[in-house]
């Protein structure tokens, strides 16, 4: 038996599509690259969509668009994809943690206030799993004390907070497109924003610096290469068309998941919020409090032995030991972040996930759990 983490979705349309453009001549810079930023944004709802080479050079450009820089402070979450604090320190700021909310496992919008000081230049959110709730709280705390509002939401293509979008909060949003995300380029990640300064300035940045009506050796500013080419976008376009569809596959796998669970008292088994709309990126369980790492660990390794993915996520960000060393965090900084990373167990996920499938992967964590438990 092989129950893979994640997979993509890819009919023969994306592949007639990603053929096509092999034989033109526009492999990059070609009519796919406007074609799909101009879809995206029409799908968002946002006057400018940028796309790029991945979601980590979309989230960079956005802070660099804004002016964040060496002195500055940006104040995002530990518990996320490392990408979203390597971003600010790439821009030369310093990204500052404020611990979670245990039920959403998004940043804790109360504990905002507390962490902002004379540098606090930006408040970056992320949509972790696919889970909107309190983005748009954290939002209005941002926008209250006069800072930029920049969402990360890359995992969250196709949730909706409270009637408005993910992605659609804050002067810019950010959403990727690698292989396990809701929707792929291969790599790929898009810019999404109403404001036409910052636009511009990310086209020019991803570009070499160069100006939109400049020639191809006339350089602006400092830039760089992070175009997406027309093979990616070709892709793009067509996994866009099915959006929809792949957001309700994946609330009916979720919905499987919640059902051969529902007996499963060990576990914390991830909701949809009130007044969210869910996209899911990935379904992430949670054991119980009582039960330590090394259990879930065992967990983890029961489960892959017998063809099952599954991975912890997220290991916290503060504790990489590149962040320890420059940063002297420790064990203890930001507890609930440490407790829930200990504990949870992200379980195969994607489109094409069958209920029967479903069904064994609860099964065999069922009995991991006993097995692990029982040691
Ligand atoms: C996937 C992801 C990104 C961007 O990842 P890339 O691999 O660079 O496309 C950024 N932030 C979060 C939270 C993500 O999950």
């Amino acid at each position: 038996m092989k129950i893979n983490l994640s997979s993509p979705d890819i009919t023969q349309a994306e592949i007639d599509a990603v053929v096509a453009v092999l034989s033109t001549n526009q492999l990059s810079l070609g009519p796919k690259l406007p074609q799909f930023e101009a879809d995206f944004a029409r799908y968002i709802g946002r006057k400018h969509a940028i796309a790029v080479n991945s979601g980590t050079s979309a989230l960079q450009l956005i802070l660099q668009a804004a002016g964040i820089g060496p002195g500055d402070e940006v104040i995002t979450t530990p518990f996320s994809f490392i990408s979203t604090s390597n971003v600010i320190l790439m821009v030369g700021a310093t990204p500052v943690f404020v611990d979670i909310d245990p039920d959403t496992y998004n940043i804790d919008s109360q504990a905002i206030a507390a962490k902002i000081t004379p540098k606090t230049k930006a408040v970056m959110p992320v949509d972790v799993f696919g889970n909107p709730a309190g983005i748009d709280t954290a939002y209005d705390v941002a926008t209250q004390n006069n800072l930029i509002c920049i969402e990360d939401s890359c995992e969250a293509l196709g949730s909706v907070v409270n009637g408005r979008k993910a992605g659609t909060l804050g002067l810019a949003g950010a959403f990727a497109f690698y292989p396990n995300k809701q929707m792929t380029t291969g790599e790929g990640g898009i810019i999404l924003t109403d404001d036409d300064q910052i636009a511009a300035l990310c086209k020019s940045l991803r570009n070499q610096g160069r100006d939109a009506d400049a020639g191809w050796l006339a350089h602006a500013r400092l830039g760089y290469n992070y175009r997406l080419s027309d093979i990616n976008c070709a892709l793009g376009i067509e996994q866009l068309k099915r959006v929809d569809s792949f957001v309700a596959k994946r609330s009916q796998v979720a919905q499987w998941y919640q059902q051969a669970l529902a007996d499963e008292s060990r576990v914390v088994v991830p909701t949809e919020p009130d007044n969210c709309r869910m996209s899911w990126f990935v379904f992430v369980v949670r054991l119980q409090d009582q039960f330590n790492a090394q259990q879930r660990n065992a967990v983890i390794d029961i489960l892959r032995e017998q063809g099952i993915g599954c991975s912890n996520y997220f290991t916290p960000i503060h504790l990489q030991p590149f962040m320890v060393e420059k940063f002297g965090y420790k064990l203890g900084d930001f507890p609930i972040t440490e407790n829930v990373s200990q504990h949870t167990i992200a379980l195969p996920f994607y489109n094409n996930l069958t209920q029967s499938q479903v069904a064994t992967v609860a099964e065999a964590l069922t009995k991991a759990i006993d097995t692990a438990t029982a040691r």
